[in-house]
């Protein structure tokens, strides 16, 4: 996949987040403050506008990740813009320089992009976070480079959705969810499935 197909794939998928919003909303009304939808909404409208205007022109893949993360750190605001703008800021300087993504190229941006949401955020899987699908889709894309990306990416997506599934069972530590205990058993952390999510509509353009 090219630089050009990259940025297609990231305008359906921020389509799709936007779309989304609904569902990330009643997930954090339940588990933490209600405005997680809000947020990545207006986070991946920032990148819709972006990715539409003719004056962006990143140099390459790890350039133009750099610059996705850079927008929803600036955009979003909350826990998760400045989780979600380090995993894409992270993982596109692991890329620098790439022209061709590849499951390659995304093996490595999951899993440095995991490595400095942890320095930022200290979350470990098992904490009830956007970790827990994040670090299991990369655990997948590690061992999965050698596939095309069309054949590596359904099971790195599915990955990331297991692991937002996992979350129910989970108790938190960060955030407003950890005020609740107990109580937050059974709901997935909202943060999880935007993770599991982002790599849903990714893979979707990729099959179309
Ligand atoms: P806020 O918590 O500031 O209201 P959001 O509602 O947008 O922000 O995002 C909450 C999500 O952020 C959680 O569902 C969780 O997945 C993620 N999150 C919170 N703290 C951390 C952390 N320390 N590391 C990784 N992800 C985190
Ligand atoms: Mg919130
Ligand atoms: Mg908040």
């Amino acid at each position: 996949m090219n630089l050009s197909q990259v940025r297609k794939m990231m305008l359906f998928t921020a389509e799709k987040m936007v779309e989304s919003e609904p569902t990330l909303t009643s997930l954090d009304q339940i588990v933490g403050d209600g405005d997680h939808g809000i947020g990545m909404k207006r986070g991946f409208a920032a990148i819709i506008v972006l990715l539409q205007d003719e004056k962006f022109q990143p140099t390459n893949i790890g350039d133009f990740f750099i610059q996705i993360g850079t927008k929803l750190m600036t955009s979003m605001g909350g826990a998760s813009g400045a989780i979600f703008g380090t995993l894409f800021r992270a993982g596109g300087k692991s890329i620098t320089g790439v022209t061709e993504f590849d499951s390659n190229a995304l093996s490595k941006l999951l899993n440095e992009g995991w490595q400095a949401v942890y320095q930022r955020g200290n979350a470990k899987p098992g904490d009830k976070t956007m970790v827990d699908a994040l670090a299991a889709s990369a655990t997948t894309a590690s061992v999965l480079t050698t596939l095309k990306l069309n054949d590596a990416l359904p099971k790195i997506a599915q990955s990331a959705m297991e692991g937002a599934e996992k979350t129910k069972q989970m108790i938190a530590i960060f955030g407003r969810a950890k005020n609740l205990g107990e109580r937050a058993i059974g709901h997935m952390d909202p943060g999880s499935v935007s993770m599991a999510y982002i790599l849903k509509f990714m893979n979707e353009y990729i099959q179309t």
